[in-house]
């Protein structure tokens, strides 16, 4: 580590790692700290797709789309919450998003759906395999072609600021001790707090008793940090319950939307479909406790299979039944073989007619369960994401109480709140970490040339 920069960020997420690139390709000297041993955060667990609303890929898929139906189908899955400022750069910055990413050697041209998006968003690289891991190798290249220091281990401890402007960061490391670095900006980009206890009982005590898909790091670090330089915060008390984990083993495993996205149904014990699969995230989980059931199981084909290729993950780890036919699959796992048969032909049905009487569901339409072997996930709900966070605006500039900025300070991703409303649609955010992670490189570069 140096003794000055012009931009440290906190947390190596692919917000984090985004905003490094744009920052250094502007001219700024910038550095990363991990507190971590591995890389990647939360980032590198994401398994669907990047949202994004007219792109060369959706074009070149047939998808006709536009920002209008983008926009409204995030107001409408966000329970109307949302932050307008951001959700607006949001949606009018998506496909240039995708298209620096490609720049970056990072090409996402295939597309699945998520739940709650009309139209197909979610763009991921062209195997088709989890985007996440994709993105985060990507960007560490990056920074490697790029000598943009990278230091893991080592930990934000505090803003250090001079009068109301960012003049250094306090950072930990088990070698060096604790040190005052200096530096003209902060970007705080330490992902959310699933992982911190204290804080879900103090703002969701509801949610406490359940487990989480997070890793390990996803503590709250950065809110902290925020809050003691001044800054505040938003919807803190909104907490993303993904409908779809494995959770009978010691590790909580995220069954990524993709497999429902690609034409998997949910069935209760009795082998019947309870909800439309594709409404958002917090529908199906409602419709999932609402049985009182132990969860719920995930049932799809072959065809599926190949279409998700993070399945082929889900099997080596033993989470995946299998079998020749309906009933046997329905056997293996406890559901009613008879009920299950007719469920699975009268969706076969409705993948005929394009129409589903029962539930209504509109997208991942396009392939019946008819492909032998036929396999079954067990399901439950898991605290998977945290909405709320750092008050920021369009510019990614930290905000106070009072709606002012504090000069040189920075957020972006999952640790700032307001984009999501009550309800993060799947795609989402990954596609927040390369907008508004671009965003901060661009904003602190301005900021500090304007400054010299
Ligand atoms: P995003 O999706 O917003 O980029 P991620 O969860 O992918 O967020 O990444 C955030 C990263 O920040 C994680 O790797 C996490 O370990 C790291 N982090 C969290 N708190 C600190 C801290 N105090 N100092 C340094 N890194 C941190």
């Amino acid at each position: 580590l140096k003794e000055n920069y012009d931009l440290i960020v906190i947390g190596s997420g692919a917000a984090g790692m985004t905003a490094a690139i744009q920052a250094q390709e502007l001219g700024l000297k910038a550095a990363i700290i991990e507190k971590l041993a591995s890389l990647g955060g939360n980032s590198n667990r994401a398994s669907t797709g990047m949202n994004a609303t007219e792109t060369v890929t959706q074009l070149s898929h047939q998808v006709i789309d536009d920002q209008a139906s983008f926009y409204e189908d995030i107001w409408q899955g966000g329970g109307k919450t949302n932050d307008k400022e951001l959700l607006k750069y949001f949606v009018t910055h998506s496909e240039s998003a995708i298209n620096w990413l490609e720049k970056h050697d990072i090409a996402l041209t295939d597309l699945t759906s998520t739940g709650g998006m009309s139209q197909k968003r979610a763009h991921r690289p062209n195997n088709k395999s989890a985007v996440g891991s994709y993105l985060v190798k990507g960007l560490q290249k990056q920074l490697l072609d790029k000598h943009i220091p990278l230091f893991s281990q080592t930990k934000a401890m505090q803003i250090i600021k001079n009068g109301d402007m960012v003049a250094g960061l306090k950072i930990y490391n088990d070698k060096i001790g604790e040190k005052t670095i200096k530096t003209k900006a902060v970007l705080i980009a330490s992902g959310g707090f699933a992982q911190n206890k204290t804080m879900l009982k103090n703002y969701a005590p509801d949610v406490l008793s359940l487990r989480t898909t997070n890793h390990p790091g996803a503590t709250g670090d950065g809110i902290e940090l925020a809050v003691a330089a001044g800054g505040a915060v938003v919807d803190m008390n909104k907490i993303q319950v993904h409908p779809t984990t494995q959770q009978d083993t010691d590790h909580v495993y995220l069954i990524g939307e993709g497999v429902r996205g690609e034409g998997a149904i949910l069935v209760n014990q009795a082998g019947q479909r309870f909800v439309n699969e594709m409404s958002t995230r917090d529908k199906v989980t409602t419709a999932i406790n609402n049985l009182h059931e132990n969860g719920a199981t995930l049932i799809f084909d072959q065809d599926v299979r190949q279409a998700f290729p993070a399945i082929d993950f889900y099997q080596a780890v033993g989470l995946v039944m299998t079998a020749d036919s309906i009933s046997e699959l329905a056997q293996k796992a406890h559901l009613d073989g008879e009920k299950l048969r007719e469920t699975v032909a009268r969706w076969n049905d409705s993948q005929l007619s394009g129409v589903d009487a029962e539930f209504g569901r509109k997208t991942a339409m396009d392939r019946g369960l008819n492909l032998a072997p036929y396999y079954a996930i067990h399901i439950k709900p898991a605290i998977h994401y945290t909405m709320g966070g750092i008050k920021i605006n369009k510019l990614t500039e930290v905000l106070t109480e009072t709606g002012n900025k504090i000069n040189g300070l920075y957020a972006a991703g999952e640790v700032t709140g307001g984009l999501h409303g009550n309800n993060r649609i799947g795609g989402n955010s990954i596609a927040e970490t390369v907008i508004f992670g671009r965003q901060a490189g661009i904003q602190a570069a301005k900021y500090i040339f304007s400054n010299e």
